[in-house]
């Protein structure tokens, strides 16, 4: 039998390609790339020779793909997905093909590598030992304040995607939402030459944005909620301790 492996491909940095990928690239009998064109130019700068078939592996036919794929892999190819940057499955395809390996019981694995989350929450300097990872804010902006308020008393860190033409209006909202004062950074351009990683509060940083809007691609990392913002959790009385107690004695 054969291995699906997803591979985690360079966010900026072909230099970040690893010496794993480069040899899926030139020995997998298959690469599903998310766009064939990007997977080539990616090829072309790492000097690298794809060896296998190549085929498209979208958001848009994905699900369709995945058996045609899995029955490759059932005949012993290995068939290497990636995206056009990053982790696949990663706000990226490649989560239709995890899936549907899990329920056909055939070996998925991985060759990690790059993804702008944890490069933002490393670099970010806030809290990583506990974060949520939200993707995208929704597009409009009363799904996204409604989104942002259910956030409001998460403790965690939280990291968010966001792109050039919404940042403004996002990091508006967040203010909205959170208040000034929390910490945040706005990570952008993340291992690329004019990477910058400006960091404050979200007051700060919707200033800095106004004054001097950030262009390419960036990361939100939001510091969890503390003080006031944490939601108040329901006291238990006595004798709720006590039915408490006796069931989890009953359960032992
Ligand atoms: N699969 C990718 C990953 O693992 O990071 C994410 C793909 S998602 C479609 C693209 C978004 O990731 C961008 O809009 C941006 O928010 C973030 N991103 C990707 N590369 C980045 C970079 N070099 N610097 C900052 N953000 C980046």
């Amino acid at each position: 039998r054969g291995t699906v492996v997803l591979a985690a491909t360079p966010i900026g940095n072909s230099a970040d390609a690893s010496a794993r990928l480069i040899a899926l690239l030139e020995r997998a009998n298959i690469v599903a790339a998310e766009d064939t064109r990007r997977l080539y130019a990616l090829a072309n700068r790492l000097g690298v020779h794809v060896g296998g078939r190549v085929v498209a592996n979208h958001d848009h036919n994905e699900r369709g793909k995945a058996d045609q794929l899995l029955d490759d892999v059932a005949a012993g190819a290995t068939v290497l997905v990636v995206s056009d940057a990053g982790m696949p499955t990663i706000n990226d395809p490649g989560l239709a093909i995890v899936r549907r390996a899990i329920e056909r019981g055939l070996p998925v694995t991985c060759a990690p590598g790059p993804s702008a989350v944890l490069d933002a929450l490393a670099l970010s300097g806030l809290p990583t030992d506990r974060f949520c990872y939200e993707g995208f804010l929704p597009r409009r902006h009363a799904e996204r304040m409604q989104h942002l308020r259910a956030l409001k008393g998460e403790r965690r860190t939280i990291v968010f995607y966001e792109t050039l033409h919404r940042i403004a209006e996002s990091i508006a909202d967040l203010e909205e939402a959170f208040g000034p004062d929390r910490p945040m950074a706005l990570c952008r351009e993340l291992t690329k030459d004019y990477e910058q990683i400006r960091r404050g509060a979200i007051g700060e940083i919707r200033a800095s944005v106004a004054d001097d809007p950030p262009r390419g691609e960036m990361v939100l990392v939001i510091g969890g909620a503390s003080g006031a913002d944490v939601p108040e959790t329901a006291a238990l009385g006595v004798d709720e301790l006590a039915d408490l107690a006796l069931r989890y004695a009953d359960d032992h």
